[in-house]
């Protein structure tokens, strides 16, 4: 199976018409999954309720399975048997959750897609308002997270990591936005032309511009099963929105820098004037240490850094693609 080739331009044809569009859309529902055979049941038939009652159609879902071992890619078969709607890409192996949803959008068909996860912590019943906002003219509609339900210290991780990164972004990043949302299909189209190998695609999605506004959705506890991000997972995730969204941390290590400087003529000074005029020899053996141990850490820091830059651009060099496809299951009247 070929994989899409992530450095063809952005085909910037498709315009859509400006202002409330009367005809409902086709919607795609797009979904990555990983070991979430307890939960699927249960997300494959809320799904099919709020789309059989959608206006519009034919609506799609596209599963992607990332490589599950708990036969999740065994159920979508079974389902995918029995509904025309649904199409499921399977991976060659786990290529990890941003890189299964890009898979999932390179394998929508709808005039509108939607993004969610698959533990249904994300509501489907969602899907009507966000499409009602569509319809007004948007082409991004996100959902803001009211409330969350999970660990106090995970809440406030996101809570300073959002923030953190809106700050040091030239963007407009929305805080406590996941990416539960409804996309275009140009936006779509803006995403899947996007070459960047580590994949923050509600950064991207933000980038992509056009007219986009947050509605609150209250995020739900995961239906089944435990988070599928480990913490490792979690961090390069946040790293990848750091690093692919901000040369902030680069820049620091300028500003930190010409402040040592300016302190340590300071001090200079001082230490000329102590000897010269007091005729005192300054002693301080520990400050000495301290002072090496700490411009060591600083700069080891800043060496890490620019490590994380430039491991990022090593490996967008290589251009390896961002997941492989193992199979893809639809319908064959729909055509590729
Ligand atoms: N997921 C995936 N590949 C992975 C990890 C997660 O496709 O390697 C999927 C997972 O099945 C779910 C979504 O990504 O549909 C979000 O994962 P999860 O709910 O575990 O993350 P959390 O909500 O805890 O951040
Ligand atoms: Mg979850």
């Amino acid at each position: 199976m070929s994989t899409p080739d992530r450095r063809r331009p952005a085909p910037l044809g498709w315009t859509r018409p400006s202002g409330p569009l009367s005809e409902a859309p086709r919607v795609s529902v797009a979904i990555p999954l990983y070991n979430e055979a307890d939960v699927l049941p249960n997300l494959i038939s809320r799904l099919r309720a709020v789309l059989d009652d959608l206006p519009g159609g034919p609506h799609e879902m596209v599963f992607v399975d990332d490589r599950s071992s708990d036969g999740t890619l065994q159920a979508l078969e079974r389902a995918a048997a029995e509904d025309p709607r649904i199409t499921v890409v399977s991976l060659s192996r786990n290529f990890g959750h941003q890189a299964a949803l890009s898979a999932s959008l390179d394998h929508v068909t709808g005039d509108v897609t939607v993004l969610m996860d698959g533990d249904l912590q994300d509501p489907p019943e969602a899907i009507p308002s966000f499409v009602e906002r569509y319809r007004e003219g948007y082409d991004v509609v996100y959902a803001r997270r009211l409330r969350r339900k999970e660990s106090v210290w995970l809440r406030l991780s996101y809570f300073v990591f959002y923030r953190l990164l809106a700050r040091m972004s030239a963007l407009p990043l929305p805080v406590d936005a996941g990416d539960f949302s409804l996309i275009s299909r140009r936006v779509v189209d803006v995403l899947r032309a996007a070459p960047e190998r580590h994949r923050y695609l509600r950064g991207l999605r933000t980038w992509a511009g056009y007219r986009q506004i947050g509605i609150d959705v209250e995020r739900s506890a995961r239906a089944a099963g435990e988070s599928k991000y480990s913490l490792p997972k979690l961090l390069r995730l946040a790293f990848d929105g750091l690093f692919s969204f901000t040369i902030v941390p680069l820049r620091a290590a300028g500003v930190i820098g010409a402040g040592v400087v300016v302190l340590s003529g300071a001090y200079a000074m001082y230490v000329l004037y102590a000897r010269l005029v007091l005729s005192q020899v300054p002693e301080g053996f520990t400050t000495l240490i301290l002072a090496i141990t700490f411009l060591s850490g600083v700069i080891l820091f800043f060496l890490g850094v620019i490590g994380e830059y430039v491991g990022r651009i090593y490996e967008e060099v290589k251009s390896r693609p961002v997941y492989i496809v193992d199979r893809v299951i639809r319908e064959e009247r729909r055509g590729p």
